[in-house]
């Protein structure tokens, strides 16, 4: 449809061109044949000539002025209309990915559960089996919780802004006891923390759901067997740092995974469940509660999430 549309426009201009040209050669012939007498040079000299010149260097002047204000609005339009549908492309293929992820992430850890409830019910098992079935549901359950909070979250960010409940907060209980719950869905993760006095004035569930989404990532996106460590760092400011020793970012990716959906094209990511709602949650909670967050690398490898109060 463009290329017909750029076509037929190049084609009335060259025909806008020509009638021009013939129009003023036309012309030209009049006034030859309305003074014989005269000769070439007077007749391009004279008032009659140099007006009708000027007439057709004008015309022209307005065919190549129309076509190049249509041609460079037809571009700007066209190129515009071009990234709004990859843009919305895009969109709705991330949308069916976390339709995808969404879904598969609710079916397995409840299937999960289902079985450990069956099992439980039907069969007599010693303390130490109960124990471990028990403890694999409730690690489930767990990454049930922060799955359905992020999706009513995200959801609930969408139409109004949250409503936020100051009060003292202490860090060091909230980040231990976020640690005990991601220790329990994480069995083989060692996470470092030290606590220390720190208490500040600000919203204790949004400052929770940032963090829990904060340490996961770092258990998530770095290999089993190096730890994640939590610091806080009391200055002029204070900062929550989530470190991990993992493959990092890219300088690109660091802004990206802010974005709703948005997951890292890296095997690691792939082979780790998640639906790329996690950070979008955190960036628009850390601008709820008026805080900052920023991401840089870790040294030898890795990557800092600092969370600035
Ligand atoms: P979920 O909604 O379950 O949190 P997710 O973890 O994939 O899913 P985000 O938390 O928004 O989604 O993270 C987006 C992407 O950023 C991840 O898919 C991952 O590729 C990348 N990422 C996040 N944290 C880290 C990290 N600490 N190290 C490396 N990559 C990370
Ligand atoms: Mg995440």
């Amino acid at each position: 449809m463009v290329v017909y549309i750029f076509t037929a426009f190049t084609w009335w201009t060259i025909l806008h061109l020509r009638n021009n040209e013939t129009f003023f050669k036309n012309n030209v012939e009049i006034i030859k044949l309305r003074n014989p007498e005269l000769t070439l040079g007077e007749i391009e000299s004279s008032e009659a000539f140099v007006a009708l010149t000027e007439k057709y260097a004008a015309k022209n002047r307005m065919i190549y002025g129309e076509a190049f204000v249509f041609i460079t609005f037809m571009l700007f339009g066209t190129i515009w209309i071009y990234n709004r549908n990859k843009k919305e492309e895009a969109f709705n293929q991330q949308q069916q990915n976390f339709l995808h992820s969404v879904s598969h992430e609710l079916k397995s850890p409840l299937s999960g559960i289902k079985l450990s409830l069956e099992t439980l019910l039907v069969r007599e098992l010693d303390k130490e089996k109960k124990t471990r079935i028990l403890t694999n549901s409730m690690s489930e359950v767990n990454r049930l919780n922060i799955l359905i909070n992020n999706i009513l979250l995200s959801a609930r960010l969408g139409d109004t802004s949250l409503e936020v409940n100051q009060q003292c907060v202490d860090l060091s209980s909230l980040i231990t006891s976020i640690i005990k719950r991601l220790e329990q869905q994480y069995p083989k993760r060692q996470i470092k923390f030290s606590p220390s006095d720190a208490i500040v004035h600000s919203d204790q569930w949004i400052l929770e759901s940032i963090l829990i989404n904060l340490i996961e990532n770092a258990l998530k996106y770095s290999p089993d067997d190096k730890p994640v460590e939590v610091e806080i760092e009391q200055g002029k400011n204070l900062f929550i740092h989530v470190i991990d020793h993992g493959y990092g970012l890219s300088d690109k990716d660091k802004k990206a995974v802010f974005r709703k959906f948005y997951r890292v094209g890296s095997e690691m990511t792939r082979t780790t469940k998640g639906t790329g709602l996690g950070l979008y949650i955190v960036s628009e909670l850390v601008k709820t509660i008026k805080a900052d967050l920023k991401v840089s690398n870790n040294k030898p490898q890795g990557s800092v999430f600092s969370l600035k109060l």
